[in-house]
């Protein structure tokens, strides 16, 4: 079924909803691996990583616990200016866990730089990054994800938890949306 745009805008494929499911159960079963017999203290970035968290977690295999932090940047439209602001913080100490941040897309790396810095003073044991995707194009502050599900080209994505203007994060595929011309 094709996806429903509104007005001018035109969404296009990017990654199809099955191999989208097959890269993240790969990716829960990595980090199982990796964490075989330890508990995860899994952080979703709201709200763009909620999709891809929820589908992560029923593939876990260790024992997993959870929490949310939100963020916002300022800047206009898609492009951010570079100030990240914590707009919710985590309900519980992360001390001496082992933490995996969960974030929907690598962009810039300006946001999950900034919360690296904010959760590596409040010690975990470990601190690792799962990206659903990546766009190493883009970037400008060095960050490195441990687990990255797909690398995309430079094109602004929706669906799967991505929105623009909060809509279209209910699309099961990833896809590119075109904007009319201003
Ligand atoms: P960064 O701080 O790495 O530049 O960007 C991270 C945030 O920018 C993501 O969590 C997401 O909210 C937003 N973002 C970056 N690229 C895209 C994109 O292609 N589509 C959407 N919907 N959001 C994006």
């Amino acid at each position: 079924m094709k996806a429903p745009a509104s007005g001018q805008e035109h969404l296009k494929i990017l990654l199809r909803r099955g191999a989208i499911q097959r890269r993240v159960r790969e990716m829960a079963r990595q980090i199982s691996r990796d964490f075989h017999g330890q508990r995860v203290h899994l952080i979703g970035v709201l709200k763009g990583a909620s999709i891809f968290l929820s589908d992560l977690i029923r593939h876990m295999r260790v024992e997993v616990s959870l929490d949310f932090m939100a963020v916002s940047s300022y800047g206009k439209g898609s492009q951010s200016s570079g100030q990240v602001r914590l707009t919710k913080d985590l309900d519980t100490s992360i001390e001496g866990l082992n933490v995996i941040l969960v974030e929907d897309i690598l962009d810039t790396g300006l946001t999950l730089n900034y919360l690296v810095r904010v959760l590596q003073q409040r010690k975990p044991k470990t601190l690792r990054i799962a990206a659903l995707l990546d766009k190493p194009e883009r970037r400008i502050k060095e960050v490195k994800a441990d687990y990255v599900g797909f690398q995309i080209p430079n094109e602004f994505v929706v669906g799967y938890g991505l929105d623009y203007a909060e809509r279209y994060r209910n699309l099961r595929d990833v896809c590119i949306l075109s904007l009319p011309p201003e």
